[in-house]
């Protein structure tokens, strides 16, 4: 062991577990690559007021989770926590909004950072795959992220995720819905914490976990009832084009997320085996997001799923991928001159795209042949001198244990013939 371990809260992916992991993100992407979504990648971090405006000022990510610092150059910076206010700020620079082609899909993936209490679930690094879609105000296009995602999840072959649905109205119903929130929540019994909470975003304070508030919020106004007529409308195109397409959906009047630019349909993916941090993946509509970081007006959604949590949510249903083993052939020199020749045939081998590895460092017969079962390759190959004085290697079947010589000008043929 070093000295060094990695920091609180994160962890390393390490093979051959985190095979699983780039198949997850392989597996998320799938449906989006499929569905006209163009891969973007941005900065890891961002100018610190990018978050403060977008995010919001107001909440959790924004006043205690975010690692923001000043540059020797004095900028104020700060690591990415979430996606979407970058996505939207690299999309706005290069003007992708511009031309007429709306919307503009995109999705991406990588590694965000978030100063939180660190449990099983919850990290200061993670990782995420999104998609946004900028620019298009469209019910379909609500519900085809959400159906995206159900696909994603279900490839994998998840099952007991559940999908909480809710419309967090508009710039016309919501204030109207939030004044009467907050006359209601100053009448309750909160610590001040809460009450300054109740002042920026009374919203939040439905989404509070503490048994000591949440049986307080009995008979709290329900957003649905002030949804305004389009606001209601449109949520019911959406559920409707989510029930068509066979996609279940749950109604939750309380899902109001973590965010302060969500508007109209907010989602949740959450998983039923995954404990307190329950939630695998969530998005919303963010129509006011752009203007709120200097842009035009540009009706968005988009989603992120959390690849961390979507693993644990596969080991909580013992689920395990069909990943094919990363070596398919090893080979095993004995002596000098086999070393020369056997290394020119793995060379060969992956010219041709066959997964093979070697056994480095003058290795014995038996050490080498269990680094060869170890890796998981189906055929191995082994040379020695009287092998080569014969133009041959011995080409072994590790499940069968079965040998054959095969000429040294045939392998990379017999091998793949052999893999089939
Ligand atoms: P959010 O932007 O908070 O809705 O996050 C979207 C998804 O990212 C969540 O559903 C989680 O799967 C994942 N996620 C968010 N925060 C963390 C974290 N601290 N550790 C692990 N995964 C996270």
């Amino acid at each position: 062991m070093s000295t060094f371990q990695a920091p609180k809260g994160t962890y390393d992916l390490l093979p051959p577990h985190s095979a699983t992991y780039l198949a997850v993100r392989e597996a998320i992407s799938a449906p989006l690559r499929n569905s006209g979504y163009g891969y973007i990648e941005t900065p890891g971090f961002e100018n610190v007021e990018l978050f403060a405006r977008g995010v919001g000022e107001s909440t959790d990510i924004v006043t205690k989770e975010m690692y923001a610092f000043e540059t020797k150059g004095g900028d104020r910076l700060a690591l990415r926590p979430e996606g979407t206010a970058s996505v939207l700020r690299a999309a706005l620079e290069a003007n992708l909004h511009k031309g007429g082609n709306l919307p503009v899909k995109l999705w991406y993936s990588g590694s965000y950072y978030r100063y939180e209490r660190p449990q099983k679930g919850r990290y200061r690094h993670f990782s995420q795959v999104g998609a946004e879609a900028i620019g298009a105000e469209d019910p379909a296009l609500d519900a085809e992220l959400i159906i995206l995602a159900d696909q994603a999840y279900r490839s994998l072959g998840l099952r007991n995720f559940r999908i909480l649905l809710n419309s967090l109205g508009d710039k016309e119903c919501r204030p109207v819905y939030r004044a009467a929130l907050q006359d209601f929540l100053r009448g309750l019994d909160l610590d001040d914490d809460t009450r300054r909470r109740v002042d920026i975003n009374p919203l939040r304070v439905l989404d509070d976990k503490r048994e000591s508030v949440r049986k307080q919020l009995t008979g709290a106004p329900a957003l649905g009832d002030y949804l305004c007529e389009a606001c209601k409308a449109y949520h019911e195109q959406v559920r409707e084009l989510l029930t068509a397409a066979g996609v279940a959906f749950e109604n939750d009047a309380n899902l109001v997320r973590g965010l302060d630019y969500y508007t109209r349909t907010t989602f949740e993916f959450v998983h039923d085996g995954l404990g307190s941090q329950s939630a695998v993946g969530g998005g919303g509509r963010y129509d006011g997001l752009s203007e709120m970081i200097g842009g035009p007006a540009l009706p968005s959604v988009g989603w992120a799923l959390g690849v961390d949590r979507t693993v644990l949510a596969l080991e909580a249903e013992g689920v395990t991928l069909d990943i094919p083993a990363a070596t398919a052939v090893y080979a095993v020199p004995l002596g000098e001159e086999a070393r020369r020749v056997l290394f020119a045939q793995v060379t060969a081998l992956r010219k041709a795209g066959i997964a093979t590895d070697f056994a480095f460092g003058g290795k014995g017969l038996k050490n080498a042949m269990k680094s060869a079962n170890r890796s998981g390759a189906r055929l191995a190959l082994v040379a020695g001198e009287r092998d080569l004085a014969e133009g041959v290697v011995q080409l072994k079947n590790l499940e069968s244990g079965e040998q054959t010589a095969v000429p040294l000008d045939a392998v990379v043929d017999e091998v793949r013939r052999t893999l089939g």
